[in-house]
């Protein structure tokens, strides 16, 4: 292990945990160790600026008082307490499904679903840039997994025909891409399931609460979410708390509570969560102008990193990297922009491919122009000082 560590020191691929603390009132801004400093954080992914929303943390802290710590058993022992059904109730009528499941999380749900649903003689075709959780599940499954290049729809199509006897096939893709902040294709991938009998499952944790008339996601926005067989997303990003969702068809509800193992075989997650989750749904489809102003800060932000001469990925999602490629000059622009008052982790492989090191940067509806535009001048600083960009 010693050696495996330092020869992830020399490639300045190590990682190691640092203390980050929130700065009450504000939260944009955090506060790194223990100095006292005050960072504007652009590493996380409070979208909507919801994580210290005062209904949320009231209904947590009431639900707290009333009920308890932890919920005490697994679902399907006496863990189940009301809060679920009023939860999955609500989940149901705002994406317009037959039945919804809340997770622990995010990775729980895909990696729990995706071997729940599939096995030896199954498939799954994957993108290649989806979410660690997903191809974990995949793993654990035992299904073969059939990876395609990057929103190829050709390379996809070449690999459904190749596979089309298969008893089971599953397309999974993140919508919008963790990594990178672009859209997978969706209204083409709803086009290859019909085509190959195959069923779609679309992880939405990084639109879920973000497109949509009432942050639906995407699948709704683009008017495919019939064609979605497993529409999943997660309530720790736009939703400011914590856990994931599953809809679908009841049968699949019916179904994942007796095979997904995440759901079985482990402790309920505690009422205060539900109750602060429930509250953040409320606020989610309720308050539009959190979703306008995210959009504005977006616009305002990917418009001025282009026109200092930065690479960034198209997309109009608030997750926007800049591309630097090695991992040692990527450390040095995070560090020059801590220095600057600027959280912005760098992001380096295996998260991402090898040679793409970058810096992703994140927004929030709860960030003001006044912050943004500092941003901007202080990484066009750090940019030309190490030569990522030219005058
Ligand atoms: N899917 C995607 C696309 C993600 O980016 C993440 C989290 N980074 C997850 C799933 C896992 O969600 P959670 O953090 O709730 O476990």
């Amino acid at each position: 292990m010693e050696r495996e560590l330092a020869s992830l020191e020399e490639a300045s691929l190590r990682r190691s945990l640092r203390t980050n603390s929130a700065v009450p009132g504000s939260p944009g801004r955090m506060v790194r160790g223990t100095g006292p400093n005050n960072l504007l954080n652009l590493s996380a992914n409070d979208y909507l600026g919801l994580s210290q929303h005062p209904a949320i943390v009231e209904a947590m802290r009431d639900t707290l008082l009333k009920e308890g710590a932890g919920a005490g058993a697994s679902r399907l022992v006496t863990g189940n307490r009301m809060a679920y059904s009023f939860l999955e109730e609500a989940i149901a009528e705002w994406q317009s499904c037959e039945a919804a499941l809340v997770f622990a999380n995010g990775y729980m749900a895909n990696a729990g679903v995706i071997r729940a649903v599939v096995g030896r003689d199954d498939v799954v075709f994957s993108d290649q840039l989806n979410h660690a959780s997903i191809v974990d599940g995949i793993l654990m499954s035992r299904a073969e997994l059939a990876r395609y290049r990057h929103n190829d729809m050709e390379h996809l199509g070449a690999l459904l025909h190749k596979h089309r006897d298969k008893r089971r096939k599953l397309i999974v893709t993140d919508a919008v891409f963790s990594m990178d902040g672009d859209q997978a294709r969706l209204r083409e991938l709803a086009l290859l399931k019909r085509e190959y009998g195959a069923m779609l499952m679309v992880d939405e944790a990084h639109s879920g609460g973000i497109y949509g008339g009432r942050g639906e996601g995407l699948c709704h926005l683009l008017g495919i979410k019939d064609e979605v067989d497993i529409h999943m997303g997660t309530f720790s990003k736009a939703f400011g708390v914590y856990g994931a969702y599953v809809c679908g068809s009841r049968t699949l509800a019916d179904f994942l509570v007796n095979k997904a193992r995440p759901l079985i075989y482990s402790t309920a997650m505690p009422p205060a969560l539900l109750a602060g989750i429930a509250q953040a749904l409320v606020l989610v489809q309720q308050e539009h102008w959190r979703r306008d102003r995210l959009e504005s800060a977006v616009r305002f932000f990917r418009d001025s990193l282009l026109s200092l001469g930065f690479q960034i990925p198209a997309g109009d999602s608030p997750i926007v990297p800049i591309t630097i490629g090695d991992n040692e000059t990527a450390l040095r622009f995070s560090a020059a922009l801590e220095e600057k008052g600027i959280a912005a982790v760098a992001i380096r492989p295996p998260t991402v491919p090898a040679g793409t090191a970058r810096i992703r940067f994140s927004l929030s509806a709860i960030h003001t122009d006044e912050e943004l535009r500092d941003a901007i001048a202080c990484i066009r600083e750090a940019g030309l000082q190490l030569g990522v960009i030219r005058r």
